[in-house]
């Protein structure tokens, strides 16, 4: 696997990384399904934000900005729509496990929306709160036992799923195990990446792997 060599003090506009580029490893997936992150605006200043991988990723997913004070109209205009069937990924008491959610079919009539609030637990939380519309849709769970050795590795460092390893979750709930699992790579790739940039140098995995 050879990454492309950038320019020392060049940054790459996508990956953002100045001493290789990523880019042309990131998998292209088409799913019969629609991920929408809606993101609280505090997201949009991490360097963190995981959930920019998925957006350049997956073919039918979207990026939404949340307002405490209205809706969101384009993300409400796809609710709305006959050409969707919309969920609410957020785990609670009224929450059903994800498995119900029919895999769909290519010719099916509606494509599942899953919608994400891409923030920290707190902001999320809050996010549904002030959001009514958001309130009226029916609530999802991830099923905890489909969570990959591979996620898992790195949940004990993070403490909680990243967006995109909840993305990725979903993906393989609706039958895409391997697009997953190839993204998932491609992220694990992109963290050492990240931290060789910040320490100055390009990735070089250890010879023999
Ligand atoms: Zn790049």
């Amino acid at each position: 696997m050879s990454s492309e060599n950038v320019n020392e003090g060049t940054r790459c506009p996508q990956c953002q990384l100045s001493y290789q580029c990523v880019c042309e490893l990131l998998p292209h997936i088409e799913a019969p399904i629609h991920i929408a992150l809606l993101m609280h605006e505090n997201e949009l200043e991490r360097e963190t934000n995981t959930g920019q991988w998925l957006l350049k990723s997956l073919n039918s997913s979207s990026c939404h900005i949340w307002k405490r004070t209205e809706p969101c109209h384009e993300l409400l205009a796809m609710i709305e729509s006959k050409a969707f069937a919309p969920y609410l990924l957020f785990p609670s008491d009224e929450s059903v496990s994800i498995s119900t959610v029919k895999q769909p079919a290519l010719n099916a009539d509606k494509t599942p929306l899953f919608i994400i609030l891409d923030g920290t637990w707190q902001e999320a939380k809050k996010m549904l709160r002030k959001s009514p519309w958001l309130q009226a849709l029916p609530q999802v769970h991830l099923t905890p036992g489909r969570v990959s050795t591979y996620q898992l590795r790195r949940n004990q460092q993070q403490g909680h799923l990243c967006t995109l390893e909840v993305c990725c979750e979903l993906l393989t709930s609706m039958g895409k195990e391997s697009a997953a699992e190839q993204l998932l790579h491609f992220f694990d790739h992109y963290m050492l990446a990240f931290k060789a940039d910040k320490s100055g140098h390009a990735f070089e995995p250890k010879t023999g792997v």
